[in-house]
This record gives structure tokens, C-alpha cells and sequence, in this order.
């Protein structure tokens, strides 16, 4: 079932989201999923488990983001000891069902890798069904707290990549994520040796917490096939340090919906970390109501955009043009 969308909600995009928000938006991070491949799955309590066709990802973002020209990558939902198969012929059908959904600007068919997977899979998907993005995740490694780039993602799936000119929705791993001096080692050296992949770092380079990209953007910044997705991020700081450092043609818009970046909440930043805050507490004297997490991401876009005197073209590109560049 689709979240409920109030007027408390209406509220806040009329108020400060409404102008901001170019008459298009390509979403280059959503997710959708059926239930119908859970197989083995027990994670029956997993917010990620929301039934969400290509249909209803696209009516819920017209909630959001009323009369605007949608398209997507929608990426499979990545649950463990799923029905891997199932989910992947089901998500690149679903791509390519948009136009009978009426869905204006493209949606891209993608795939989930999972480490034992054969590399011909990937070039079958490739070549029959027209994937054009792999979604690799950090919780099919062995380790998936600490896991480098190739324990979820090996170099055997790399090759195929290369071969077929595929893009990567890499979200990083390891407690420091793009900081981490391995996985930054890593980047320089599989972005040299493949030079065919696209790699689109989910969540502004796992940049929840601007503290891991403030040295780390320089260096990503280098990199030829780094681009960056900013789904879900609701740090403004890490907003403006790509804004700042990083090539604004490489900035894709993304939302991370629906069940995560539609949940009610924030993600708040301390320390090295952060977490989901979905207003438990309250204090008297303010309004403790929580908004869309997405909605808190678009105010803090809004405001690094601000602060960096972003042109009205550049929002665009910001929002769909980068994208529709990447794909064609
Ligand atoms: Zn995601």
C-alpha cells in the first residue's frame, strides 16, 4: 500500500518545493518489488517488502511531485535469498511496460547481481533484455558491514559490464564508505581497468553524513566514470560539496522510493554516522510531525542550490537532463 499523502505534506512542496522542482524529473534511484518472489526471504518485518509495481512507483511520484514528466531506473529491491531470477525478468518487464503506463521520459531495465551469479546472466539480460544498469548490494557479502567493492560485486561481473557498456548503482560499503581508503583505491583502479562502466554511486557516494566526503569528493571528483546519484541524502553539506567539487553533469536526481524515501522521517547526522529519525519524541512547542524523507532531501538540494547560485538550467540538468544525457 502507497504511504498517505497529507495535507501537512501539501504544505511543505506548495510552500518550498513547488518552484524548485523542474516540470521534469528523471528518478534515477527508485525501487520496485512483488511479493510474488519472496521464495525464502524472512525478513517479513523489512519496510523494503512494500509491493510496489512500476505503476505504482509512477503514481505515487505524480503525488509527489504533481504534474511533472516523470522517468526512472527502477532498480530490483535487494533482499536476501529471493527468488533472484523471477525479480530480474520481472523488473526488466516492468521497464518495459512504460509506455503502456504512460510514463513520458525513459525507464531503464535493470538487473540485480548477486555474487555466485553467472557473468552470463548479465550479458544474456544485457543483450535479450536490454539492462543497462546492475544493481550490486553491500548485503550479499559475507561481510556486509565491511565487505570491499568485490565481495559483492566481483570482477567476473565487472568484465560483463565492461563488455556491455552497463551502468553500476554502486552503494559503498565499510563504516566510513566513500572515505574508506580502499574503497577509494579501488574505484581508481577498477575505473581505469574498465573503462566501459558507468559507475553511479548511490546516495551521493553513501554521503549520509557529509563528514566522509569532504576529502573523498576531490578524489571523486577525478574520476572519469564516477557519476553520483542524491537519493535519500538529507545532509545539505553534502549537497554543496558536489555542487562545489564535483562535475554538476555528473549529479543525478534520485529518490530512493518509495519505502525508504517515503518514509516518514529525516536522516540525522553526528558523529561519524547517522540514522532514520521517524519523530518519536516531541517537544511541546513546536509542530513534531515528520514529512517525507525525500521531501527533506529536496529541502536540503534546494538549499545547497542556493548557496552555491545554481542557474535554472543547471537545476534542470540537476533533475533530468544529466540523466537523459547518460542514457542516450
Ligand atoms: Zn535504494
Amino acid at each position: 500500500m502507497l504511504p498517505k499523502f497529507t495535507e501537512f505534506d501539501k504544505k511543505i512542496w506548495e510552500k518550498e518545493l513547488e518552484d524548485f522542482v523542474p516540470e521534469s524529473v528523471f528518478d534515477a534511484h527508485s525501487h520496485i518489488w512483488s511479493e510474488a518472489f519472496r521464495k525464502n526471504n524472512t525478513q517479513n518485518t523489512s519496510a523494503l517488502r512494500l509491493e510496489v509495481a512500476l505503476e505504482d512507483l509512477h503514481r505515487w511520484s505524480l503525488t509527489l511531485f504533481p504534474g511533472r514528466n516523470m522517468g526512472y531506473i527502477p532498480l530490483p529491491t535487494p533482499l536476501k535469498d529471493i527468488d533472484y531470477s523471477g525479480h530480474n525478468d520481472w523488473t526488466a518487464a516492468e521497464a518495459h511496460s512504460a509506455k503502456s503506463a504512460g510514463i513520458p521520459l525513459p525507464v531503464i531495465p535493470t538487473m540485480l547481481v548477486v555474487p555466485g551469479m553467472d557473468k552470463e546472466e548479465i550479458s544474456l539480460r544485457a543483450e535479450r533484455d536490454g539492462v543497462k544498469v546492475l544493481k550490486p548490494y553491500r548485503v550479499y557479502a559475507d561481510d556486509p558491514k565491511n565487505g570491499v567493492i568485490t565481495d559483492f560485486f566481483p570482477e567476473s561481473f565487472m568484465e560483463a559490464a565492461d563488455e556491455h557498456h552497463l551502468a553500476v548503482t554502486l552503494h559503498l560499503s565499510k563504516e566510513t564508505g566513500p572515505a574508506d581508503e580502499q574503497n577509494l583505491k579501488d574505484l581508481e583502479r577498477f575505473t581505469r581497468k574498465y573503462p566501459g562502466i558507468r559507475w553511479i554511486l548511490a546516495h551521493c557516494a553513501r554521503a549520509f553524513n557529509s563528514v566522509h566526503l569532504e576529502d573523498s569528493v576531490h578524489r571523486l571528483a577525478k574520476m572519469e566514470n564516477v557519476f553520483v546519484d542524491t537519493s535519500a541524502v538529507n545532509d545539505t553539506y553534502s549537497h554543496y560539496l558536489l555542487f562545489k567539487y564535483f562535475d554538476r553533469e555528473k549529479i543525478l536526481f534520485g529518490t530512493d522510493n518509495v519505502s525508504a524515501g517515503s518514509a516518514r522521517g529525516k536522516y540525522i547526522t553526528f558523529g561519524y554516522g547517522w540514522e532514520g529519525y521517524f519523530g518519536k519524541e516531541s517537544l511541546e512547542h513546536c509542530d513534531s510531525r515528520c514529512t517525507f524523507i525525500v521531501y527533506e532531501q529536496l529541502r536540503c538540494q534546494k538549499q545547497a542550490a542556493e548557496m552555491v547560485g545554481l542557474t535554472k538550467g543547471e537545476i534542470e540538468d540537476l533533475f533530468y537532463r544529466n540523466s537523459l544525457k547518460f542514457f542516450s
